[in-house]
């Protein structure tokens, strides 16, 4: 007698027979790692005093807040651990080596559970880089320029600003050459995520979508999963591991 394969199952097998798989993770991943999501009404950015430094100007109007503020994001970004989804996805990749992390969040945690060349669409808090010479630091703040005394900023994409181009087009890359597009705790509807998993569906990709809430990319895929990342990417990883 046969049962019918659930929907974990049916991801599983999807993700076994894949040649290439594309993860696109947002806020969902890393909330149970106690990171506050980024631009919902809720998030980072609503925050007392977010949006006052949420454009990158802000660092010439008031240098000291703007580096306070950011400071005060990235010591809770390092004071998190990656959860059990990080370090599954980074465990797939470990598996499935043609499998490319591209991720919305800002917060380092896919590369610290052990992701490589994740692709942050968003930049990333751990970083600092030079407001003028574009010199890197991190991950730690800094006020000034260690090669020309110039503000420091975090590298990440603030309001009003364009995406790094490379990052962009690596990802767009990597979900058109995907069989399988696992998006993970994203809603998808803002640019560029919402091209990604499109990108995918229109050269033949299969979709398998992951959130705790219906979203409307549901409709489009081939498998959806109802649940918390933390709890159902580890599941997945038993059976694609065995
Ligand atoms: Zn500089």
């Amino acid at each position: 007698m046969t049962e019918n394969p659930g929907p974990l199952d049916t991801a599983i097998a999807l993700l076994r027979s894949a040649r290439r798989i594309a993860v696109l993770s947002g806020a969902g991943l890393s909330k149970a790692s106690g990171i506050p999501t980024y631009r919902e009404a809720d998030g980072l950015w609503m925050q007392q005093g977010a949006l006052k430094f949420s454009h990158a100007d802000d660092l010439q109007r008031d240098p000291a807040g703007f580096t306070r503020f950011w400071a005060e994001r990235l010591a809770a970004v390092e004071a998190a651990e990656p959860n059990p989804g990080h370090l599954a996805l980074a465990e797939l990749q470990r598996l499935r080596p043609a499998t490319r992390l591209i991720t919305q969040n800002v917060d380092g945690l896919l590369t610290r559970a052990g992701g490589l060349d994740v692709l942050e669409l968003h930049g990333s808090l751990r970083r600092w880089r030079c407001d003028h010479c574009g010199n890197r630091h991190g991950p730690w703040p800094l006020h000034r320029c260690l090669r020309c005394g110039s503000h420091a900023r975090p590298d990440v994409v603030m309001f009003g600003e364009m995406l790094n181009p490379g990052v962009l087009l690596d990802a767009q890359m990597a979900a058109e050459e995907a069989d399988v597009f696992l998006l993970v705790g994203s809603t998808a509807i803002v640019y560029p995520a919402a091209d990604l998993p499109l990108a995918s569906l229109a050269k033949g990709g299969r979709l398998i979508t992951l959130d705790v809430a219906p979203l409307h990319l549901d409709a489009s895929a081939a498998v959806v999963l109802r649940g918390a990342a933390e709890l159902l990417l580890p599941r997945l990883l038993v059976g694609i591991r065995d």
